[in-house]
């Protein structure tokens, strides 16, 4: 099943090109933030599920093309995500960090990825960080990516990441029991501000947290690890890779997350994005797509 909000915050279930209207399926809606209906209804996904399906017959049918497509966890509490968690992406950075390329003094990622693991029972090692974007830097299909600043050699870089709702608490699990508490999948971009500072700022600004198109329910994708992700800017094909190029699975980054955060229902983790990242600019149009779960693009627009 493929959850989608769309228009006034309706839900959808996605079938093909169209899309059937089961917002009378819910135990309560809102149709502003904080958008609490979302994460209740995850909660309750078990109870709320078969009214869906017992719904979808009768329900109004609309062509996706005739609605605007809504961010489908809009206000999570967090969005958890991985550092540095392919090695072409990581050699790539150590690169242009080399050439001294967004003005830094900083280290490269490889640095990042040493010693870590403060994680009982697991040994420290190759380990990737996780850090917080902020909540509301999310949109939706079609919105608009906002560049903070147009000073010449700034630079905002794409990252198209595979990205797990979470479907219920989540505290110290194992890598064993991890995707259990995974609802569904989205398609994500991590939007960054190259250069020295917090991720937690350069990676936070308005709009750069588009995810999408919709939630694709965990009983529909066999394997995360094994996707294909690609990414256009403009139509040009910009980042071409596979989910099985992480150097941490999906599985151990939300064992971490769940290590230093309590992850709750609708909230989000993200993993890491493959090697081609680039600048992106005013006027252009960004389209991410992974296997199995779907594309849509946004704007660029500089303020
Ligand atoms: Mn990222």
């Amino acid at each position: 099943m493929r959850l989608a909000l769309f228009d006034d915050y309706r839900l959808g279930v996605v079938e093909g090109d169209q899309l059937a209207d089961v917002t009378d399926a819910l135990d309560e809606h809102d149709t502003e933030w904080p958008f609490v209906f979302v994460p209740r209804t995850i909660i309750h996904f078990d109870r709320v599920r078969p009214r869906i399906e017992s719904k979808l017959a009768s329900a109004r049918r609309i062509p996706l093309a005739q609605v605007r497509l809504r961010p489908p966890t809009p206000a999570p509490s967090k969005i958890a995500a991985a550092a540095s968690n392919y090695r072409a992406h990581n050699a790539e950075m150590q690169k242009y960090f080399a050439e001294g390329r967004f003005g830094t003094t900083q280290s490269g990622p490889q640095h990042l990825r040493s010693g870590l693991s403060d994680v009982p029972g697991r040994p420290p090692g190759e380990r990737g960080d996780v850090f917080l974007k902020s909540p509301s830097s999310i949109i939706g299909p079609g919105d608009t990516i906002l560049l903070p600043d147009t000073t010449p050699g700034r630079e905002v870089h794409h990252e198209p990441e595979l990205a797990a709702v979470i479907g219920r608490e989540c505290y110290r699990v194992s890598p064993s029991q991890a995707l259990d508490y995974v609802f569904g999948y989205t398609a994500l971009l991590d939007i960054t501000v190259r250069g020295e500072g917090d991720r937690s700022r350069r990676k936070s600004y308005r709009g750069f947290t588009p995810i999408g198109p919709w939630i694709v329910l965990k009983e529909e994708i066999s394997d995360p690890q094994d996707l294909d992700i690609k990414l256009w800017v403009n139509d040009e094909l910009r980042q071409d890779a596979n989910t099985s190029d992480m150097i941490e699975t999906l599985a151990e980054i939300i064992e971490y997350s769940s290590y230093c955060y309590t992850l709750m229902p609708g909230d989000i983790v993200t993993t890491g994005s493959p090697d081609g990242v680039a600048p992106i600019k005013d006027g252009d149009v960004v389209k991410i797509e992974i296997e199995g779960i779907g594309s849509y693009s946004v704007d660029v627009e500089a303020l």
